[in-house]
């Protein structure tokens, strides 16, 4: 079967005008042989923590680097608890547990993302921070997250993985916690050509904290303050994402027009619910993702797929149902809507790189499928 309608793709989006002066600025490089952190690094992380509302910005090779080393920044460590979505991409989980801290779940609201209100019974002695996930660049309620880390002396790390531009009354993702943690993966809305991530801050003291953490522990050329990871922004992909900072705001315009053109046509279809169900006011939803909720899903993307339509599911297995949460022991009943929605949810393209018309074609194939 031809995919007329991809769910995704990546080379094809650019103009040629606008990847020209990416080759030209890589060809400077390569004369200069800056190719290790440098003016360029520091240029683009500039540029991208003003876009996440932060004084600071500390390039990383991965946004799951973004999470380990801010969790490890925060002063969290082996024995401590970290509470998180179990709805999430697995490295939200995943950096908690590689630095031997134990991540604990709780379930998320009506808006997919961490419910506030069951946050307070999952806090031990031993909960070091919270770590509130963004998911599909809609933001958490995170006023009330931040209320109760306040009440109990809790850090905040924000997986703002998805969510580049997005905010909460002008306030963007990334600046309402201590660290805001992003990925630069070639699937984000912001993003490079390869591996790489970003994390920023308002506080001077985690920044450098941060920048130690990414360099080996170097306090200069000779001294080691501490043993540590390699996890630098390339010199290379911080030309990329720099260039591409700039096209965010048209490409995430697009994003949310093609959400709310969805929105117009699905959302009085019966047995479809479009995302999220209840916005909160004064929220900027970037869609990452346009995540809807059906029944009789099997059908429906099967009926999709003979149409050339590709939609996907994030994500079909919920993290503490993996084998690698085996040890964590949790059980049927714990998550209820998320386990609900891991049955449900499934994500339309919404690429910016989508018409008008395709937008109506992949709406006809629905409606015609609940007809
Ligand atoms: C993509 C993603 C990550 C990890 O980013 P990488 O750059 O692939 O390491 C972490 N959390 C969420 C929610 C993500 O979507």
């Amino acid at each position: 079967m031809e995919i007329a309608i991809p769910f995704i793709k990546l080379a094809t989006e650019e103009k040629e005008g606008e990847l020209a002066p990416i080759f030209d600025e890589i060809r400077s490089l390569f004369k200069s042989s800056q190719f290790i952190l440098g003016d360029k690094v520091a240029d683009f992380e500039n540029r991208y923590a003003e876009v996440a509302g932060c004084r600071y910005g500390v390039g990383l090779n991965s946004g799951l680097d973004a999470l380990l080393l801010g969790l490890r920044s925060l002063g969290v460590g082996p024995g401590d608890e970290v509470i998180t979505a179990p709805n999430s991409f697995v490295a939200s989980a995943a950096a908690i547990s590689l630095i031997g801290a134990k991540p604990v779940f709780v379930d998320v609201a009506e808006d997919y993302n961490l419910n506030p209100e069951l946050l307070e019974d999952a806090i031990s002695d031993r909960t070091k921070a919270i770590m509130p996930v963004h998911l599909t660049g809609n933001p958490c309620r995170m006023k009330e997250i931040n209320a109760i880390a306040a009440r109990h002396g809790l850090k905040v790390i924000e997986d703002a993985a998805q969510a580049i531009g997005a905010s909460i009354d002008g306030r963007p993702v990334g600046s309402w916690g201590d660290i805001g943690a992003f990925s630069l993966h070639p699937l984000k809305n912001l993003h490079v050509w390869g591996d790489g991530g970003i994390a920023t801050t308002n506080s001077d003291a985690i920044a450098k904290e941060l920048r130690l953490q990414r360099n080996h522990g170097l306090k200069n050329r000779d001294e080691v303050q501490f043993f540590s990871f390699n996890s630098r922004l390339d010199t290379i992909q911080a030309i990329v994402g720099a260039n591409y900072l700039k096209l965010l705001p048209a490409t995430t315009e697009r994003r949310i027009k093609n959400a709310r053109l969805y929105d117009g046509r699905l959302r009085r279809l019966s047995g479809f619910v479009t995302p999220p169900p209840s916005p909160l006011p004064g929220v900027k939803h970037v869609y990452h993702v346009y995540q809807t909720r059906v029944q009789r899903r099997t059908e429906l993307v099967e009926h999709l797929l003979k149409r050339g339509i590709e939609t996907k599911v994030h994500y079909p297995i919920p993290i503490h149902w993996q084998k690698a949460s085996e040890s964590l022991g949790y059980k049927v009943g714990d998550f209820p809507m998320t386990d609900r929605l891991a049955e449900e949810i499934l994500s339309l393209p919404i690429r910016e790189s989508l018409t008008e018309n395709d937008i109506s074609e992949v709406c006809d194939a629905i409606e015609s499928f609940y007809a």
